[in-house]
């Protein structure tokens, strides 16, 4: 049995930069503390807990002495100036694309345009990039609300960075037709995202069996593995190599295998190692 891998999977660009910032904090033996989860993965969360990371909810639990870490989604200008009064030091991990969806909003805002934001409001980027323009600023979620919005001045039309291509165009297009003076149109889309689907789109086809290693809260594993089912009926999607049923793979010659932009490269190796033993088993 032949266990081939997605071309694209697992820890995207962001969130591999934000675990090697909290390691490399550790290693100046550091007591580290993320604000919200660091990453949406249980297996990589025990594991960084071993070493003695913990969450935290709010910068009023940071105490002197820590270090505070901002994920990847990032906060707002507000919540990263709490956390710099109350920690000893504040690890960034803002992903530099979020970064700059921030930077955007908060010049627009400087010049006195509005911005709109095509992203789902209650997401913690949203809220983050929110803080850099609160009086400029509208987050909507579809073109749907564009109609709601009151007058427009010279906008800058932005997108949370995991969002439908598709979805922004017709918001940025709707904006442009309403707005007054001229519209200014950032997709500001990752592609990390879509890269994983059309990857594993490619190889599901291919296979027959297709595990896909995630968590089952993390929402891009469970788009995953929609995309796989697809092309695929027996898509598994999986936290841990004990989740693994043999039977699944009687008779599999060409088993596929991706993971979510959460799920780091050691539980892969594992997952791995525990399918091609089956094979050899079957
Ligand atoms: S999905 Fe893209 S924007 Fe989000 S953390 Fe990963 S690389 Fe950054």
């Amino acid at each position: 049995m032949q266990v081939l891998l997605a071309d694209e999977y697992g820890f995207c660009f962001g969130v591999e930069r934000a675990v090697e910032m909290v390691e490399e904090a550790l290693g100046e033996g550091d007591t580290v503390r993320t604000l919200g989860p660091l990453i949406h993965n249980d297996q990589e969360m025990s594991r960084l807990a071993t070493h003695g990371v913990s969450t935290v909810n709010a910068p009023v639990q940071i105490k002197r002495g820590e270090t505070a870490v901002i994920r990847a989604h990032g906060v707002t200008p507000q919540v990263e100036q709490e956390l710099r009064e109350k920690a000893s030091k504040v690890v960034d991990a803002t992903c530099p694309f979020v970064t700059k969806v921030q930077k955007l909003a908060s010049r627009a805002a400087a010049q006195n345009r509005h911005v709109v934001v095509v992203g789902n409001p209650e997401h913690p980027e949203m809220i983050g990039v929110f803080g850099y323009a609160p009086e400029h600023t509208f987050v909507i979620s579809d073109v749907k609300e564009v109609a709601a919005l009151p007058k427009l001045n010279n906008p800058l039309v932005v997108s949370q960075t995991t969002i439908k291509l598709q979805n922004f165009l017709d918001v940025a297009e709707a904006v442009k037709q309403k707005a007054e003076g001229e519209t200014q149109i950032v997709n500001t889309i990752c592609s990390a995202t879509r890269d994983r689907q059309d990857a594993a789109r490619a190889l599901a086809g291919e296979v027959d069996a297709f595990y896909i290693i995630g968590g089952r809260h993390s929402s891009n594993s469970r788009k995953l593995l929609a995309v796989c089912k697809e092309q695929c009926e027996k898509s598994f999607l999986i936290e841990t190599e004990d989740e693994i049923n043999a039977e699944d793979l009687q008779g599999a010659k060409r088993v596929g295998l991706t993971a979510g932009a959460s799920t780091p490269n050691w539980l892969i190796k594992k997952i791995t190692k525990r399918l091609e033993e089956i094979g050899a088993e079957n």
